[in-house]
């Protein structure tokens, strides 16, 4: 891992953390963003409904205020082709009359005269329109249109009312007077009311100078009340023929939405406003349990975000914990001199220190991934193979083994090898640690060692301790098969004054001799020459009868003599010559005896050899013969 991998690696649970939050962050900001979208388009169609509203409202002032100009219209054409004679005044009062019962939305209809007098009224009614501002205009105007007045309250019922007037000429062209139609407050705010706008809402005609004409729902306080110092009638940006503003109520401190439409045709304004919050409420509820589901989801992300960071942060810790660990084993395993190896549980190498180079020859990297047991000698392979095998199954936690292996140069050489299981966390065996040493040298000092201890230094064959062992495995394998076992003592004649005579040294040259000569004998499997002791020796031979036996000892009886070393004070012979005594058994025969009956016999037959003269043989069969003879000596 490079220093830049390592540092990325470790600001990983921070980058995570980060990604986590940037997540919530980015929900709660796309749920708020849609939100206030949702409540824009709310506002927007919220407006353009009350937009819809003002315009058919204002609509239907026009149509009402020309309604009621027809009427004028016609009573002013009237009069000017008739004149205002009472007649004519008594004729159209009824008209007037009439048209004011059919038609609801008109409230008065009444005849003015240049005085400012009224013409039409009943005579109840006896006031002067000379100083009202509609008269003066028309007074003071020569315009024939209609004029709209500001409202005013109704002479005839105090209630407040909308003019619309005409002027009507004399004949000369002067002015002849005024007709004059109202329409009722009163009626317009209950149109007004028929349309639902909610709590909290109002419909408001106002004159387009500032007066308000009528109001839903109706409140009589409004109606006559200036408004001019509004900014509907100051701000620039309002004096349009229609728009919408936001603002909030000094009265309450509510936040508004107000529509207003401007009549093109009359001095009149249209204006709608609703509660806001009114107006909001539904959106309000969904936005804030969508919201809701939104926090919830944030909060889950963000609860498992920090248990993934823990885990991971965790995870990293451990991480860093096992590669320490490993540092630690590796210099601890790279450190040895002995061979550190990790089998997998498909018994090949996962891990080899670098003392392999001197233990078996081959570099760590071109043992590992080959199978572990590929170098053990075949005669040994089973064993280690049945120890490693039950190291696998977990019935064994560790083993010493030594074991034969071969080096890529030194061929075979003595391997001891401590292996332990290894478990992983859930205590499973994942593998086998192996430290291996080369004892070849150990080896081949206890080797020597078991020979010295089995070996007659003077001549290489057995020593006592040897045959001793020897005959005792011999006698007992023979008693398991049954078979017989065979033995023959040799005992050199006149050693002694061989010795005398020529020297110890000589003496050894000559046992050696004899030795060999007796070693060349031994050639089946299972015979063993040694030297029994001083200038005896003795040879051993399974599976041999007395005849066999018998035949053997003459050969080697024979041998020696012929050899033809020269011993002078050997009178008989004039060389060197051996005494031979053998003796057979069925070890299984023998009910009582032991292994020391058949050396027994063996040398009580040389004895009788050497009684007999020596340079002979005699087998044990033949001593009883013997046996009087040589108790007779
Ligand atoms: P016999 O014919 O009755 O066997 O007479 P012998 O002289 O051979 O018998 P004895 O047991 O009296 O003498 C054995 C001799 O063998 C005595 C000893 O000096 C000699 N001898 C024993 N061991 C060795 C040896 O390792 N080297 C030599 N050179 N002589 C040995
Ligand atoms: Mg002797
Ligand atoms: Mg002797």
């Amino acid at each position: 891992m490079s220093a830049t991998q390592r540092a990325g690696w470790s600001r990983l649970p921070l980058r995570a953390a980060a990604f986590v939050a940037l997540t919530c962050a980015t929900i709660l900001g796309v749920s708020g963003w849609r939100e206030w979208a949702a409540r824009e388009a709310v506002l927007k169609g919220a407006e353009t409904e009350m937009a819809n509203v003002a315009r058919s409202q204002i609509q239907h002032a026009e149509d009402s205020l020309d309604l009621l100009d027809s009427g004028v219209v016609g009573v002013v054409s009237r009069l000017e082709m008739d004149g205002a004679g009472s007649a004519t005044i008594a004729k159209l009062r009824t008209l007037l009359d009439v048209r004011e019962k059919a038609i609801p939305r008109i409230h008065s209809l009444a005849i003015i005269d240049d005085q400012g007098n009224w013409l039409t009224s009943s005579g109840t009614v006896s006031s002067t329109f000379s100083d009202d501002a509609f008269f003066r205009h028309h007074q003071l105007s020569p315009k024939r249109e209609p004029h709209v007045g500001r409202p005013v309250k109704s002479l005839l019922d105090g209630e407040w009312v909308v003019t619309l007037s005409r002027r009507f000429n004399k004949p000369d062209g002067s002015f002849g007077g005024v007709v004059l139609a109202t329409i009722s407050s009163k009626y317009l705010s209950h149109f007004y009311e028929q349309f639902e706008i909610g709590r909290n809402s109002s419909v408001t005609l106002a004159h387009g100078d500032g007066l308000i004409v009528a109001r839903a729902p109706n409140d009589e306080e409004f109606v006559g009340h200036n408004v001019a110092d509004k900014p509907l009638f100051r701000e620039p940006s309002l004096q349009r023929p229609s728009g919408a503003y936001h603002f909030k109520s000094p009265l309450d401190g509510a936040e508004r939405v107000s529509v207003f439409n401007r009549s093109s045709r009359f001095p009149l304004l249209l204006l709608v406003t609703v509660d806001k919050d009114e107006l909001l409420a539904p959106w309000r509820a969904a936005a804030i349990s969508r919201m809701l589901y939104a926090v919830a989801l944030v909060m889950l992300i963000a609860i498992i975000g920090a248990v993934l960071v823990r885990q991971l942060q965790r995870g990293q810790r451990m991480a860093a914990a096992l590669v320490e660990k490993e540092a630690h084993f590796r210099l601890l395993a790279e450190g040895s001199s002995d061979m550190v190896t990790r089998i997998g549980l498909d018994e090949r190498l996962r891990y080899v220190s670098p003392s392999s180079v001197r233990i078996v020859g081959w570099r760590p990297n071109q043992l590992i991934g080959t199978p572990a047991l590929a170098g053990i000698n075949p005669e040994d392979l089973p064993d280690v193979q049945a120890i490693v095998d039950a190291m696998k199954r977990g019935e064994k936690e560790e083993a010493r083994l030594i074991y034969r292996n071969s080096h890529r140069q030194n061929g075979e050489i003595w391997l001891e090898s401590t292996m332990q299981v290894t478990r992983k966390d859930n205590g499973r065996v994942d593998g086998v640690v192996a430290i291996s040493r080369d004892i070849t040298e150990h080896k081949k000092l206890e080797t020597r060692l078991e020979t010295l201890a089995i070996e007659d230094s003077l001549t290489g064959l057995a020593n006592r301790r040897g045959f001793d062992e020897r005959l005792k495995e011999e006698w007992a394998r023979a008693y398991r098969d049954r078979s017989s076992l065979a033995l023959l003592m040799i005992d050199v004649d006149h050693f002694k004054a061989y010795n005398d005579e020529y020297g110890h040294p000589a003496g050894d040259a000559c046992l050696r001799l004899i030795a060999g000569i007796i070693a060349a004998e031994a050639q089946r499997a299972g015979d063993l020459a040694a030297r029994y002791g001083g200038e005896e020796f003795a040879i051993l031979l399974p599976n041999i009868d007395a005849a066999g036996c018998a035949l053997i000892g003459e050969r080697i009886r024979s041998a020696i003599h012929a050899a033809g070393l020269v011993h002078s004070t050997n009178l008989a012979a004039g060389c060197v010559t051996a005494s031979v005594g053998g003796a057979t058994c069925r070890p299984a025969l023998e009910r009582t005896a032991g292994v020391a009956s058949l050396v027994e016999a063996a040398d009580r037959a040389l004895y009788a050899a050497k009684d007999a003269g020596r340079d002979r043989l005699m087998m044990s069969g033949e001593v009883v013969n013997l046996l009087p003879k040589a108790s007779g000596q």
